[in-house]
């Protein structure tokens, strides 16, 4: 079973940043209205996120490092509906088998938390303790288990990047909340809770870039399409500025880059890339999110409707914005 857990966590966790977007949609889906994240270098030695949720009892705490163990799925029909981040259990006991585990929690009607600490998917200690409501977790030296995996991360200033790049896109998927990002006790992001995606557009991207974008905004039958795409003159020389989310999920998704690319094709001159931030809303059961344990790849039921409807609002923002 310990073995099974390390394969999986090879899967679900290709580095520090895969760790902190899987805490993080964990926080969001406790109903946070404030997370935090810690990294020391890099996420290397250490990836802590702090949230003001739900935080779990003592006995669910300890289901929750389980393989399989979801709050999330109840019955088959859940599994055609999902719309919260997590659906699978797996991600924080593939987590807590690749690294040392310190898990914090406590619901807000308790008195007393508790601490669990994991190493390598064994646990360790199980007390009670005093702490804030809601979830603190801690992941040391990931995978000082499995040397093979280890020799595969980058170096620190890389994999800092990456978990940068990553709290930007949780942060922008959720306005609503407040986020901090702490890279060695030097503050690197704080945005306070915002109104509207285009106010934590400004706090993010600053106000010289974000008033220069355009609201997409398109309703379709079971498809919505919105965000704040880059006029055709702020050109990228990637595609990693274009910011793509999938009911509320960053993903990095091909036809989705591709239907964005077509809608600016002529506007743009050969090897540049627009600047964006679009939001796909599905009806669930039109979408299936459960392609890669990473989730960055999407499959929808009807991909030729969705892409279609997306070049079509992108079209209509850009148009209006020449008028
Ligand atoms: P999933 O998110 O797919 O359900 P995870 O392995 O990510 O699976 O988490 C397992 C369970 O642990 C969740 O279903 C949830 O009940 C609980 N959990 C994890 N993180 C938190 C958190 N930050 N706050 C409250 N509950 C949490
Ligand atoms: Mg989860």
């Amino acid at each position: 079973d310990q073995l099974c857990n390390q394969i999986a966590a090879g899967e679900v966790v290709e580095r520090p940043a895969a760790v902190v977007k899987e805490l993080v949609e964990n926080s969001v889906d406790a109903a946070s209205q404030r997370i935090r994240v810690l990294m020391h270098k890099g996420g290397r030695s250490l990836v802590r996120v702090v949230d003001d949720g739900e935080g779990m009892s003592p006995e669910d705490a300890l289901l929750a490092l389980e393989r399989h163990a979801t709050s999330k799925i109840a019955s088959v029909d859940d599994l055609q509906n999902i719309r919260s981040m997590g659906f699978r259990g797996e991600a924080l006991p593939s987590i807590a088998a690749v690294s040392r585990l310190e898990l914090v929690t406590r619901e807000k009607e308790s008195v007393l938390g508790v601490r669990i600490l994991v190493e390598g998917g064994a646990i360790r200690t199980v007390e009670e303790v005093g702490c804030p409501a809601g979830t603190s977790i801690t992941v040391r030296d990931l995978f000082f288990n499995m040397p093979a995996r280890r020799k595969f991360l980058r170096a620190v200033d890389t994999e800092a990047a990456h978990i940068s790049d990553m709290f930007l896109r949780l942060a922008l998927a959720h306005p609503e909340l407040s986020w901090q990002l702490v890279h060695q006790d030097r503050k690197v992001h704080d945005f306070p809770k915002a109104s509207s995606l285009q106010d934590r557009a400004y706090q993010v991207f600053g106000p010289p870039l974000a008033k220069t974008l355009l609201p997409v905004d398109f309703q379709a039958e079971h498809v919505a399409v919105r965000g704040l795409m880059g006029p055709p003159e702020l050109q990228r020389a990637n595609t990693r500025s274009l910011y793509l989310f999938v009911n509320k999920r960053p993903v990095k998704d091909t036809l989705l880059i591709h239907a964005v690319l077509t809608a600016y094709e002529t506007l743009l001159p050969k090897g540049s890339y627009p600047f964006g931030i679009l939001f796909v809303d599905v009806i669930p059961r039109l979408v299936d999110v459960n392609v890669h344990p990473t989730k960055r790849e999407v499959r929808f039921r009807d991909p030729s409707l969705v892409m279609d409807l997306v070049r079509q609002a992108l079209t209509q923002a850009l148009a209006s914005a020449m008028h």
